[in-house]
């Protein structure tokens, strides 16, 4: 391959970047959580990126109905019936030859989310369910590893950046499971493209800046955002004194810094 360099020249003259924010984009490893809308756009921006090791983890194959907003994939890919993260990892494989791609066609649960993270230095969400979200969130507070929080349905969307021991989680977010279960699904009242992938665009800006250690510049709380309706919001949160993310030493990936 050619030098890393010039592949990488427009993002090394970033001064929020520069040639040793590059250096530490290319050896982090990163999870992505789900394949579809969010985690397509995801996963090619931070190949492109040249994010060293990117693990993706989808148990799902793309549908026609996908094709409008999960941009990993094509009509081909349909086709062929291959899983997502297969078509994925070829799709990826031909932009960015350069770094390595996990695939795993896995659903993800409490009996491999400690294996997925393992040595894994940011995880960013693209499942579609909260169920998932809680046994992600519990599990890098464990281990201390940042996760970038994305999800959208209809029109809006939402962006939270966590990291153990300094910021608020997803059970501060939303303390009542049964609350959570009654959130509206893209499945049943559908998804604008362009929320999914701006929420996606979001997401992996804050995980760059967690990987080249620009924590200042995070978002300080939750982003919401309303892209058809105009309404782009933070809302300051604060950790719940009960919640298990007060009880976490503070993050491994920060203190390492
Ligand atoms: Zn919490």
């Amino acid at each position: 391959m050619g030098n890393s360099v010039s592949r990488y020249d427009r993002h090394t003259l970033l001064n929020v970047i520069g040639e040793s924010g590059q250096s530490r984009i290319e050896s982090a490893r990163v999870l992505v959580t789900g394949q579809g809308a969010l985690g397509s756009l995801i996963s090619i921006l931070l190949a492109r990126a040249g994010v060293g090791f990117i693990r993706i983890v989808d148990r799902d194959f793309p549908e026609i109905h996908n094709l409008h907003r999960q941009i990993l994939y094509d009509e081909c890919d349909v086709a062929n019936g291959l899983s997502k993260v297969e078509a994925g990892q070829r799709h990826l494989a031909r932009s960015a030859s350069n770094i390595r791609i996990e695939a795993i066609d896995a659903e993800i649960g409490p009996h491999n989310i400690d294996a997925l993270i393992d040595s894994i230095d940011v995880v960013v969400d693209a499942v579609d369910n909260t169920t998932t979200r809680y046994v992600v969130n519990d599990s890098i507070l464990s281990r201390g590893i940042p996760y970038v929080f994305g999800g959208a349905v209809e029109t809006a969307g939402n962006v939270m950046t966590i990291i153990p021991g300094m910021t608020p989680c997803l059970r501060c977010l939303w303390p009542d499971p049964c609350e959570v279960s009654g959130h509206q699904k893209a499945s049943t009242v559908g998804v604008l493209s362009s929320i999914a992938t701006l929420v996606a665009s979001i997401q992996v800006t804050e995980t760059i800046k967690l990987l080249v250690g620009d924590f200042a510049n995070l978002i300080p709380g939750l982003l919401t955002i309303d892209v058809w309706r105009n309404h782009y919001q933070v809302v300051h949160l604060s950790r719940g004194p009960e919640c298990i993310c007060a009880r976490i030493r503070k993050s491994n990936f920060v203190t390492s810094e």
